[in-house]
């Protein structure tokens, strides 16, 4: 096994397992710094793979192709949290896998993760353990009102969720998602929502990102802003928020805390992504060292680079059909694409920052 008590020099590799539009953002800040990366994707054809010259694909359960990809490694990081755990503990025998495991398996899963947040002492929303349809109808019992009903794990983009008025609709829900292990919340009427981009160093050290304010259309993010709404104060501790959860988790790299914003302004976590985020996107124009960066420097040992912010930013998410007016965004801010040749319906193609006043 590597061990990694100095930082990966330049011309070092980094393996970055998943090749989606966040591994690919991290590639091309990796080389910006004089590192490699190497990306291991379960289907050829990731947008990762494009811009890099390693590339590996295989199933993520093909242990003897993830040892081999280790072993070509420095370290190893990954853009996306359903990963088998499994499969995470047979890397980390080769080689230093950041954040680790600990900080996969405890935010992969929601029961997990909102039990983690809730002992840290932070705010949820209340949550109840769902394992079969009558837990279901007893759950609801507690809530009353509105609740949703999640799976535990492999839900994205509102992917296994469900909203719910009634037990009966909760036990439903329940069966609908094939009995999968599940949760529900209680329905929170948030004035808005947040989320915090933030990264420790593998030294400890802690760096956040301003917050943006987010907006859903259909379940997957349209839209951040930054200034949000929040005051300073609520900035702030949104950022001691994100503290808390890194050091608890002893992370290393970036990683999101989804926020809801309370009409009495209580910041309640939602979810904790284990990796750059697309609500960090606008990072890449508008401070001086992107999320993506970021995260090169501290899964590599680097010195964390300076997160302020040094103009107003919004960023949209170019979804579906949008790419193909590719020629008119391209004339009103920095355009991202991120190389994926079919254009369905939600997939997230590409996206635009404006910054305030600027032209592209
Ligand atoms: P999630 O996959 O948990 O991030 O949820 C996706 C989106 O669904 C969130 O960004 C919210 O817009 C909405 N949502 C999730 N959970 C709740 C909740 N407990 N109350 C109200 N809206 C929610």
């Amino acid at each position: 096994m590597k061990s990694l008590e100095r930082p990966v020099p330049p011309g070092g590799t980094i393996g970055i397992i998943g090749g989606g539009q966040l591994g690919r953002m991290l590639a091309l800040a990796a080389a910006r710094l004089g590192l490699k990366t190497a990306i291991y994707n379960d289907a050829g054809d990731a947008p990762a793979f494009q811009v890099t010259q390693d590339s590996v694909t295989a199933p993520y359960e093909d242990l003897d192709r993830l040892a081999a990809f280790a072993d070509a490694c420095d370290v190893v990081t990954f853009e996306f949290e359903n990963l088998p755990a499994h499969a995470i503990a047979q890397l980390a025998q080769h080689v230093p896998v950041r954040p680790g495991a600990h900080a996969l398996a405890t935010t992969q899963d929601r029961l997990s993760e909102k039990s983690f947040v809730e002992q840290l002492g932070l705010k949820t929303a209340p949550f109840f353990e769902v394992s079969s349809a009558q837990q279901a109808r007893n759950a609801f019992a507690h809530l009353g009102g509105k609740g949703i009903l999640k799976t535990r794990r492999f839900g994205y983009d509102g992917k296994g969720q469900a909203k719910v008025t009634s037990g009966d609709e909760a036990a439903k829900a329940f069966e609908s998602f094939k009995a999968a292990p599940s949760i529900l919340e209680g329905f929170v009427d948030f004035s808005y929502e947040a989320s915090v981009v933030a990264a420790r160093g593998a030294d400890g050290a802690f760096a956040a990102y301003d917050p943006p304010e987010n907006e859903h259309e259909n379940h997957i993010l349209r839209r951040s802003t930054v200034p949000s709404r929040l005051s300073a104060v609520q900035a702030e501790e949104a950022k001691t928020i994100a503290r808390k959860i890194g050091d608890a988790l002893d992370y290393v790299g970036v990683f999101a805390v989804e926020l809801f914003v309370g009409k009495d302004g209580a910041l309640l976590v939602n979810e904790i992504a284990p990796r750059v985020h697309n609500t960090g996107h606008w990072t890449i124009e508008a401070c001086q060292c992107s999320q993506f960066e970021q995260h090169v420097r501290a899964v590599a040992g680097w010195p964390l680079g300076d997160p302020s912010r040094h103009a107003d930013a919004v960023m949209e998410n170019i979804i579906g059909d949008e790419a193909r007016a590719w020629q008119a965004l391209a004339k009103t801010g920095a355009l991202h694409l991120y190389g994926k040749k079919e254009a369905r319906p939600g997939r997230k193609m590409g996206h635009l920052t404006r910054l305030k006043g600027k032209q592209p």
